[in-house]
């Protein structure tokens, strides 16, 4: 679990490591996924998108593919929907990102749904990136974006130019009316993370967080937990937080859940 004092988006990330030593096998993979989706279900989740990132699952040897399969039975076992996006990695080689992008794309349709970048924003841009998301694209996954939860405003432009339908975080572009504007106007939905946000110092207190302002801006936007072990979190918990600390009224949770279910890549 990331700590709250965590100084950057890079060293939160380093907390991913003790669990990634222990995910490296198809056996714990698929037991994982199906857990997170037994904890789900047990908070009523009804409908889970699971985030994870394929190559960083093979130093014990396992291809790509063996790492999909692996989630996708666990999703299959869990007892609620779940599908898969599959995260290529900003600091992975694009040649590599588009060979997993056309991999994911032979299990669309088939509990994978969608495409996204994830990692260190503030050392990799996410633009050369650009040819993956083509070939996500070309296979029929929705494309999303990881943005906006280290750097500038800019990055955040960075990701809508690749034509992604939905940003996870877009947190630093909030602090720009004329992108925020862009994303409303363009309806594109930000899923927001409010204490991973937080962990990330995206905002440097949890009560500066951007995601009432969104709302009554026009914003479509979804409350996710990111990560549940490292963040130390649950979707319950950041719902309670986001009326408790950050002041949204019960009409804008409900308008939050539904943007959710409107914009989902399982639709
Ligand atoms: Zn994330």
């Amino acid at each position: 679990m990331a700590p709250p004092d965590c100084a950057s988006q890079a060293e939160y990330i380093g907390y991913f490591a003790d669990a990634l030593t222990v995910l490296q096998t198809e056996a714990a993979l698929e037991r994982a996924a199906r857990e997170l989706g037994e904890d789900s279900a047990a908070e009523n989740i009804d409908y889970l998108e699971v985030r994870w990132a394929p190559l960083l699952h093979l130093t014990a040897g396992l291809r790509p593919a063996a790492v999909i399969e692996a989630v996708l039975r666990g999703l299959a076992a869990a007892p609620l929907r779940a599908v898969a996006i599959v995260c290529a990695m900003r600091h992975h080689p694009v040649a590599e990102n588009v060979e997993l992008a056309r991999l994911a794309g032979r299990y669309a349709g088939r509990g994978v749904v969608g495409f996204d970048l994830a990692g260190d924003e503030a050392q990799y841009p996410a633009a050369p990136q650009r040819p993956a998301f083509a070939a996500a694209r070309a296979a029929g996954l929705h494309l999303t974006c990881h943005a906006g939860e280290a750097g500038e405003p800019a990055s955040v432009e960075e990701a809508l130019r690749l034509g992604v339908e939905r940003i996870a975080h877009g947190v630093i572009g909030a602090r720009e009316p004329a992108i925020v504007e862009r994303i409303r106007s363009e309806g594109v939905v930000l899923d927001l993370c409010p204490t991973a946000n937080w962990k990330c110092k995206a905002v440097p207190r949890l009560a500066d967080h951007p995601l009432p302002g969104l709302v009554r801006a026009g914003v479509r936007c979804t409350i996710s937990t990111d990560s549940r072990t490292v963040a130390a979190t649950t979707l319950t918990a950041e719902y309670e937080l986001a009326a408790r600390v950050l002041g949204m009224s019960e009409a804008e949770l409900r308008s939050c859940n539904q943007v959710a279910h409107d914009a989902r890549f399982d639709a």
